[in-house]
């Protein structure tokens, strides 16, 4: 990689393969891989992300809004796009761009059969969705008389998937409840089946589902965050490698003497002579004043510093006392050295929240082992 002046968030496309190969590793040949591009692919860069998938043969993606399905056609992507959230407002765009809706209720279902009427649609694909113990968003298991009703002899929806959610995958604590949640998907299947006949694709596990049941993989498995890097397990850890990395530069060195204070409302103070360096991001691209204090390092040099005092807006400000660098040295935030997972842990928060944080104004940029 060349040096860089500014802020990035590098995007290792040979990375994201690796795991993607790693993953399909862990369930069998026949089982179809969703890959969940949400959130701009987790913070990354949805369309970059599914080309890679595309090339390497994913069978579908999944976004959480319209709007990302919509920009995924826009990139290119041809590939079936699942919308886990369809809402009212946007079924006509829904179709209007052959994205596959996540029906997730009466009411959407209703709606949604209506406006797929209206525009003379045959055999349009969507998905049902039911809840098993999440309760977020999802069918009642006694919610499948409705449809049954609903649906009628009407051909204008086909039903080409079924699946709930997992609560606590990555939680083996938690292995009563999601062994309750997979009998129950099981149940729903059959019942689903039986009033509306065979469906094609049934599916439940997200990452950490793949990696702790994989004996519940049906016919698809959706993976986000695995994809990126993050099994939500140490255990897996040395398999996936982090395709996202924070890193920006020292704008400045300060020697501070004792006593004198740092940043806004003077939240640090020396207590010896110190050297601060100044760093180019702050909470308007996705450091959150949560990681300031003290709380959390970033890496320098192959060396730990803190995050000193209050983080600003545009600027936050490390202690470099014991560590031997110059402005324009490299610094990272995550990635080699320290991985999203840790320095989330840091502000006591998690690897998802910190990746689809990190703001546009960061500037992304690629790294492919074999591009093309
Ligand atoms: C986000 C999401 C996923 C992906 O979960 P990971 O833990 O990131 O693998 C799968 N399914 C649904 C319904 C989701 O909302």
């Amino acid at each position: 990689m060349p040096d860089i002046h500014e802020t990035v968030l590098e995007i290792d496309l040979g990375a994201l393969e690796h795991n993607y190969r790693y993953l399909r590793s862990r369930i069998r040949p026949a089982t179809k891989f969703m890959a969940v591009v949400k959130a701009s692919g987790y913070g990354s860069d949805a369309v970059a992300i599914a080309r890679k998938l595309v090339s390497l043969g994913v069978d579908a993606l999944a976004v959480a809004y319209a709007s990302e399905g919509v920009a995924l056609r826009k990139g290119g992507i041809t590939l079936p796009i699942l919308v886990l959230h369809p809402q009212e407002g946007n079924f006509e765009e829904i179709i209007t761009h052959n994205l596959e809706p996540s029906l997730y209720s009466p009411r959407i279902l209703k709606g949604f059969h209506e406006i797929a009427r209206r525009e003379g649609q045959k055999g349009y694909p969507v998905h049902l969705k039911f809840n098993t113990g999440l309760n977020r968003l999802g069918f009642w298991e006694n919610d499948v008389r409705f449809i049954r009703e609903e649906m009628g002899e009407s051909e204008v929806l086909s039903v080409k998937g079924i699946l709930s959610h997992l609560g606590a995958s990555e939680d083996l604590d938690e292995r009563d409840f999601t062994e309750r949640q997979i009998a129950m998907f099981r149940r729903i299947v059959q019942e689903a089946e039986k009033a509306l006949g065979p469906i094609p694709i049934k599916h439940l596990l997200n990452t950490s589902g793949i990696l702790n049941y994989p004996e519940a993989q049906w016919d698809m498995v959706r993976s986000g965050i695995g994809i990126y890097g993050y099994g939500n397990d140490p255990r897996f850890d040395p398999e996936l490698k982090p395709v996202v990395s924070l890193k920006t530069v020292i704008s400045q060195l300060h020697r501070i003497e004792p006593g004198e204070t740092v940043g806004y409302n003077r939240a640090f103070r020396a207590e010896g002579y110190k050297t601060t360096a100044t760093l180019p991001l702050g909470h308007a691209d996705g450091i959150g004043r949560h990681y300031g204090q003290g709380k959390a390092f970033v890496i320098v040099k192959g060396k730990r510093a803190p995050i000193i005092g209050n983080v600003c807006m545009d600027m936050l400000m490390i202690d470099v006392t014991e560590i031997d660098c110059k402005e324009g040295d490299e610094v990272i935030l995550f990635g080699k050295g320290q991985s999203a997972d840790e320095f989330a842990s840091y502000a006591g928060t998690i690897s998802y929240e910190l990746l689809t944080g990190i703001s546009p104004r960061v500037k992304r940029i690629y790294k492919d082992r074999n591009p093309g």
